[in-house]
C-alpha cells in the first residue's frame, strides 16, 4: 500500500505509529503535571507561616510523609479499578480522555488557596492519574501486532516521554514557586495537563484503532461479573483461601503498629478483594495457556514489588541522604537537592534508545533476552547501585559527608536498571495480559509498583532505627538474591508464556485496521 493512501492512524514516523507519539506527548504533559505537584507537595505541607515562598500547611514531616506515602500508593493503586473501567465500560480510550479531564480539575483545584481545595485536588488527583496512566500504557502496546519486535523500543520511547515530562517539570516548577508563590506552581501543573488534553483530543484520528471498548458481541461472549463471583462457590479451595486473606488482614490491619494502621487495615481488606478476584479470573480464562500465561504475569509482579520497593528510595532516604550528609557544593555552587532527582529523568533521556538497542541486538543473536530475563538482569543493576551508596556512607563516618559522585553512580545505575525493567515490564503486560483483562492486568502492574513505593517508605522509615548502612546493604543483599532467583527459574517461567515472546519481527502497520483485538489471544 503506498503511504498517500494509508489512513492517518496507519501511517508512521520513525518506524513507528504516528498514534505512538500521541500518547508520547499526552503522557509528557501528564507526567509533567504529576511530577511537578510531587515536587512541591511534601515541601508544600511542612512550610509554616514565614517560609520564603509562603506559608504551606505547617504540619509536622512525620504527618507530611504518612500522607505522601499514601498518596503515592492511592495513585497508582487506583489504577486497579481504572482499569476495569476500561475493560468493562468505557474502553481505553474513553478512560483516558476522562482521566485527563478529571486531572485537569484536579491540578486546577490545588492552584486554589484553601484547605478543602488541596484534600479535593489530591483525590480528584489520585482518580484521575487512575484512570489515565495504566490505559494510556495499555494503549502504546494496542499500536503494535502481536509478534512486532518494535514493540519494545516503542515503549522505550513512550518512557522517555514520561521522562522529559518529568524533567521540564523538576527544572521549572521550582522558579515558578519562587516567583509567584507555591499555588502558581499548582496550576502551572493543571495548565501543563490542558496541554495533554488538548493533544490528545487533536490526535485521536490517529487512535482510532486503540482503546475501543468492547463491541456487542465481545460483550456477549464475556464472563460476567456474576460469573466471576459465582465460581469462588465452586471451589472451597479458593474461598478457604480467601477468607483467610480477609481475616489475617483484618487482624493484620488493625493491629499494625503506627498512628496511620486503619489505613492498613483498609488497604489488606482491598488487597485480600483483588486476591480473591483475580483466582476467580483465573479459573474462567478459557484455556491453559491463558491461565499459565496469567500466573506467570502475576509471579512477574513480585519482581515489580522489589524493584520499585528499593528504586523509590530516590523520593525518600536517598533524598534525606543528599540534603543532609552530601558535600554538594560544586565550584562554589550549592547544588539544589531536588537536582539529583533529575539525573534519574536526565539519563533515561540520554540512555533510553541505547539500553533498548542493546536488548533488541542481543534478541537478534539469539541470546536470552525475554522480558524476565530483562526485569530480572534490571533489578540487579538497579541494587547493584546501592553499592555506591554503601561507599558513600563510609566516607561520611570517615570524613562526616559524602562525595557527589556516589549519588551520581547510584542514580546512573538505578536508570540503566530502571530502562532494562519498567519499560519492558509494561510491553510485557501488553503480550501476555488476557485481552479482556487487559486494562485491569495494567491497573494491577502500577498497583505492584505503587505497593513498592510503600515498602520504600517503610524501609525509609525502618532506617531511623537501624541505619542507612544496614538498609543499603539489606537493598543490595536482597535484591541481587532475588534477581538471581528468577534468572535460575527462567526455563519453568518462561515455559508459562508459552511462546508468548517467540518469532519476533519487524512489522509495519498498514493494515492496522482492527488488529487490537483481533490478532491478541
Ligand atoms: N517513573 C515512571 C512513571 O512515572 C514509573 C512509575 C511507576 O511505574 N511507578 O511512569
Amino acid at each position: 500500500m503506498s503511504t498517500t493512501t494509508l489512513k492517518p492512524h496507519q501511517r508512521e514516523l520513525w518506524g513507528h505509529p504516528i498514534g505512538l507519539y500521541v500518547l508520547f506527548f499526552t503522557e509528557m504533559w501528564e507526567r509533567f503535571s504529576y511530577y511537578g505537584m510531587r515536587a512541591l507537595l511534601v515541601i508544600y505541607m511542612i512550610a509554616k507561616v514565614g517560609h520564603k515562598d509562603g506559608a504551606g500547611l505547617g504540619w509536622t514531616n512525620l504527618e507530611a510523609y504518612q500522607l505522601y506515602g499514601w498518596y503515592v500508593m492511592l495513585v497508582y493503586v487506583v489504577s486497579i479499578p481504572g482499569g476495569i473501567l476500561a475493560d468493562k465500560v468505557l474502553g481505553q480510550k474513553k478512560t483516558v480522555m476522562l482521566g485527563a479531564i478529571i486531572l485537569v480539575l484536579g491540578h486546577g483545584t490545588l492552584a486554589i488557596e484553601a484547605e478543602w481545595a488541596f484534600f479535593t485536588g489530591l483525590g480528584l488527583i489520585i482518580l484521575g492519574v487512575g484512570c489515565l496512566k495504566p490505559n494510556i500504557s495499555t494503549m502504546v502496546g494496542g499500536l503494535y501486532k502481536k509478534g512486532d519486535i518494535r514493540r519494545d523500543k516503542g515503549f522505550s520511547i513512550f518512557y522517555i516521554g514520561i521522562n522529559l515530562g518529568s524533567l521540564l517539570a523538576t527544572t521549572f516548577v521550582g522558579l515558578v514557586v519562587a516567583k509567584w508563590g507555591w499555588h502558581a506552581g499548582f496550576g502551572m501543573a493543571g495548565v501543563a495537563m490542558l496541554f495533554g488534553l488538548i493533544v490528545y483530543v487533536w490526535g485521536q484520528k490517529y487512535l482510532v484503532h486503540v482503546g475501543n471498548p468492547q463491541t456487542a458481541e465481545q460483550k456477549k461472549e464475556d464472563v460476567s461479573i456474576v460469573k466471576i463471583f459465582s465460581t469462588i462457590f465452586s471451589s472451597p479451595i479458593q474461598l478457604g483461601i480467601f477468607v483467610i486473606l480477609l481475616v489475617l488482614s483484618i487482624y493484620a490491619g488493625f493491629t499494625f503498629e503506627g498512628v496511620d494502621h486503619w489505613g492498613y487495615g483498609a488497604l489488606f481488606i482491598f488487597l485480600s478483594f483483588v486476591v480473591g478476584l483475580l483466582m476467580m479470573i483465573y479459573k474462567t480464562l478459557e484455556n491453559q495457556i491463558m491461565r499459565d500465561r496469567f500466573l506467570v504475569l502475576l509471579l512477574s509482579f513480585l519482581l515489580v514489588i522489589v524493584f520499585w520497593g528499593a528504586f523509590e528510595q530516590a523520593g525518600g532516604l536517598m533524598s534525606v541522604y543528599t540534603e543532609t550528609k552530601t558535600d554538594r557544593m560544586l565550584f562554589g555552587w550549592l547544588v539544589p537537592t531536588p537536582m539529583f532527582q533529575g539525573l534519574n529523568a536526565g539519563f533515561i533521556i540520554l540512555f533510553a534508545v541505547w539500553v533498548a538497542n542493546i536488548w533488541a541486538k542481543r534478541k537478534l543473536k539469539n541470546k536470552e533476552a525475554s522480558s524476565l530475563f530483562k526485569m530480572a538482569t534490571g533489578t540487579i543493576i538497579m541494587g547493584l547501585g546501592f553499592v555506591f551508596m554503601i561507599f558513600a556512607v563510609r566516607e561520611f563516618e570517615a570524613n562526616g559527608s559524602s562525595g557527589m559522585q556516589w549519588l551520581v553512580l547510584a542514580y546512573l545505575f538505578h536508570t540503566i536498571g530502571e530502562l532494562s525493567s519498567s519499560p519492558v515490564s509494561l510491553s510485557f503486560v501488553t503480550k501476555l495480559a488476557p485481552v479482556k483483562y487487559a486494562s485491569l492486568m495494567m491497573g494491577l502492574y502500577f498497583a505492584a509498583t505503587g505497593l513498592g513505593g510503600k515498602v520504600a517508605g517503610i524501609l525509609g522509615e525502618k532506617s531511623e532505627h537501624f541505619g542507612e548502612y544496614t538498609i543499603f546493604i539489606g537493598i543490595v543483599v536482597f535484591t541481587v538474591a532475588f534477581g538471581l532467583l528468577v534468572i535460575a527459574l527462567m526455563k519453568p517461567l518462561k515455559r508459562l508464556t508459552h511462546g508468548a515472546e517467540d518469532n519476533e519481527i519487524e512489522m509495519h502497520n498498514d493494515e492496522a485496521e482492527g488488529f487490537e483485538l483481533a490478532d491478541r489471544s
